[in-house]
């Protein structure tokens, strides 16, 4: 599979024709997505249109940007003009946003091809694809397997050479898990440092945009285009973001890294035994490499749960019928909103959103909301103490290779355990990347996570090449 890199550096000298670059990752939909369900809607039509533009402007002397020609599908939370957005879900239904998400408008400006919108779970609640209203995504690597999730198409679509880079979001793990099961660079950037602006809110102070990749150059390719301050998004970092992909070939030499003891409990060997090897590769590659208790990280996933279901709570609140999609008559309003909300939100979503509206309520706000943004503060300053010694840590990314489609859909609890070693990075706010770095049994990817301190994005890029480079 060509990667990014060389796709856009090809089509930018005239060297290959976007049109041919598009034709190739349209067959390779054609051949599997029938079996696999990544999109839930493909751009055939579009893709090709945007592709001859391209090429126009290329044969016209201008430059189509850094993602010229390059195919990219979009996760289904994006908000793209005039094309339906459905988040996975019936409440959505026929709705089409009257506007481009940022992150968007900026990957067609840098000449990207938009061939698609990729399947989630609901509303990105959940860590298989299984939540879609419309069906699951299965992993390309075996499709009796879940993705992982919730971006879990967008990863597949990257895996299964659909796509050659895709779009996700993050709130707990959503890029960074499925990228890992299915075998692909995932990178969840650091809070604030590419624009929510346009990306359908789950929990507003945890989610973040990011790339999914076939490698780490190709994932600086993109997270250099779609990073940087954005006026519409308050929430955006003002200053312009340094470049990744310039300092790939920097190497580790003299870094500290610390591996996350408290991370590396209760995981399956195989994927504990990656981690190890990482670590050697690493150190090995001139970093200094030891272990270190990050002891509070383990408050993250209950911390987690209540703040991310409070937060959607608040922000499902708008799906009523009134301005959005699916509407369900009833005798009067209140009985619309109630049944438009009964017939369009899924099982999962119904779940989180009485979870966090108990999380909320009067007599109970202090002892779940107040315990919860007690304890993301204690992460915090545990991250805070760690990175004082390190320059970067190291963790697994998930407990398991991906697992069989149904194996964790009648128990939430074990389904939330999937996002135990992803989740931390969320509540302090940091960036992290999840480098592929082996398989385990059956064949099935391993990936490895490299975590940040906040807008330390270069340092955490130099040693995800370092290890890149370490399996070649
Ligand atoms: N799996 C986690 C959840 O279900 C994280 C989801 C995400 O990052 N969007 O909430």
């Amino acid at each position: 599979m060509t990667s990014a890199v060389d796709i856009a550096r090809d089509v930018r000298a005239g060297a290959r024709s976007a049109r041919d670059v598009v034709e190739t990752h349209l067959s390779a939909v054609a051949g599997r997505e029938a079996e696999l369900h990544a999109f839930n809607l493909v751009l055939a039509d579009e893709a090709r249109a945007g592709a001859d533009e391209i090429d126009r402007r290329v044969a016209a002397g201008e430059d189509p940007g850094p993602l010229a020609g390059v195919p990219v599908a979009l996760k289904d939370n994006l908000c793209t003009r005039g094309i339906p957005t459905t988040c996975s879900s019936r409440i959505l239904e026929g709705w089409r946003p009257p506007y481009d998400a940022t992150v968007v408008a900026r990957v067609r400006a840098a000449g990207a091809v938009v061939v698609g919108k990729t399947n989630m779970d609901e509303f990105a609640m959940g860590s298989s694809t299984e939540n879609s209203a419309f069906g699951p995504t299965r992993n390309p690597h075996d499709p009796s397997r879940v993705p992982g999730g919730s971006s879990g198409g967008s990863a597949a679509a990257v895996a299964a050479g659909f796509a050659s880079l895709a779009l996700g979001s993050d709130t707990g793990g959503s890029i960074r898990q499925p990228a890992a099961l299915c075998g692909v660079v995932g990178v969840k950037p650091t809070y604030g440092l590419v624009s929510r602006y346009g990306l359908v809110a789950f929990a507003s102070s945890l989610d973040q945009v990011g790339p999914f990749a076939g490698s780490v150059a190709d994932a600086a390719l993109l997270l250099d285009v779609i990073a940087g301050h954005d006026p519409a998004d308050s929430t955006s970092v003002p200053r312009p973001a340094p470049s990744c992909s310039a300092v790939l070939g920097d190497g580790v030499e003299g870094l500290r890294i610390g591996v996350v003891r408290e991370l590396l409990e209760g995981i399956d060997p195989e994927v504990a035994a990656r981690v190890s090897a990482a670590a050697a590769a690493l150190d090995a590659a001139g970093a200094k490499v030891e272990e270190v208790g990050v002891p509070a990280t383990t408050l993250a996933l209950s911390a987690y749960y209540v703040l991310a279901t409070a937060e959607a709570s608040s922000n499902l609140a708008r799906y009523d019928g009134a301005r959005y999609g699916l509407r369900v008559a009833g005798d009067d309003v209140t009985a619309m909103y109630g049944a438009t909300r009964a017939a369009g939100f899924g099982a999962e979503v119904k779940r989180r959103i009485m979870l966090g509206t108990y999380a909320l309520s009067a007599g109970y706000y202090d002892a779940y909301y107040g315990q919860a943004q007690r304890a993301r503060t204690l992460i915090i300053r545990a991250f805070d103490v760690a990175y004082a010694s390190y320059d970067l840590l190291l963790a697994p990314v998930t407990p398991t290779t991906a697992f069989p489609l149904g194996a964790k859909t009648a128990d939430p609890l074990t389904m939330y355990l999937s996002d135990v070693c992803t989740i931390p990075s969320n509540l302090a706010g940091h960036p992290a990347i999840s480098v592929p770095y082996g398989l385990g049994a059956g064949g099935l990817p391993i990936g490895v996570q490299i975590l940040a301190p906040a807008l330390a994005e270069t340092t955490m890029f130099r040693a995800a090449a370092a290890l890149e480079r370490s399996l070649a």
